[in-house]
């Protein structure tokens, strides 16, 4: 299995549109953050988490050429909009692209994208959806993606564990439930928005806490904010714990 971090960034990317922070006009590549997401490859398979604003610029990036399923995290803008951007994969495959989320989030993708929901409108250009609700584990072509429930400040999230590894964005807090579920990994993936604490996301210290009790063979950090300047970060950090960057990959 194979993933690549599409973007890193927080609900603003990085550069901050009109910011001169040091971070934004770092000239470190690792300092460009677009959208949080991430692709997850096995088996010829390619299956996306979120589609961000930025799916259109990811997906050029890293040459994608197919992609089988969606499952979303959450209704939130930076991981819901570029959606209408995968009809080229519907296009291309001739197959109505799956996609998972649960009831609320699905409520929010129907009522943003009501022209490819309701199959009323005539004009073929538009993509086709297979939309499939999520109420517990799940299969994708004999990957099981369990669902983690997580609370981003009051809203209840997602994240998705998978194999040996987990993918756990837009959270401050991880119910005592879920915990078991993110056990064991090889790698796990966290929001750490910035030192200081905000009320909807984990910061840098609450995610490495979390590191420190879960034990991940490899943690790695994304829903990064401009506080955040790539290499002095990772400087502060444990060797088996990394900001990730766009366009990283992780072997499994
Ligand atoms: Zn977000
Ligand atoms: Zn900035
Ligand atoms: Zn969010």
């Amino acid at each position: 299995m194979r993933l690549t971090f599409l973007g890193t960034g927080t609900s603003t990317g990085v550069p901050t549109i009109a910011c001169r922070c040091k971070v934004c006009t770092s000239t470190d590549p690792r300092d460009q953050r677009t959208r949080p997401s991430v692709l997850v490859e096995f088996d010829d398979r390619v299956v996306l988490i979120d589609t961000t604003p930025d799916f259109r610029q990811q997906a050029l990036r890293e040459k994608m050429e197919r992609l089988d399923a969606v499952v979303f995290t959450h209704g939130h803008a930076d991981h819901v909009l570029g959606l209408d951007d995968t009809r080229v994969f519907y296009l291309r495959q001739q197959v109505p692209l799956p996609i998972w989320a649960d009831q609320r989030s699905m409520e929010t993708l129907r009522r943003i994208f009501i022209y490819i929901f309701n199959g009323t409108y005539k004009y073929e250009g538009v993509g086709k959806l297979d939309p499939h609700l999520i109420d517990g584990p799940f299969e994708l072509w004999g990957l099981r993606m369990i669902p983690v429930a997580v609370l981003h400040g009051g809203l209840p999230v997602l994240g998705f564990r998978f194999g040996r590894a987990a993918y756990v964005t837009d959270f401050s807090t991880i119910p005592e439930t879920s915990l078991p579920l993110l056990e064991g990994l090889d790698v796990l993936i966290l929001d750490a928005l910035r030192h200081k604490p905000h009320p909807t996301h984990s910061n840098l210290e609450q995610s490495l806490a979390l590191v420190e009790r879960l034990k991940p063979r490899q943690a790695l950090f994304t829903h990064i904010a401009h506080e955040l300047g790539h290499e002095e970060t990772n400087a502060l950090l444990p060797p088996h714990v990394r900001l990730a960057y766009d366009g990283q990959r992780v072997e499994l």
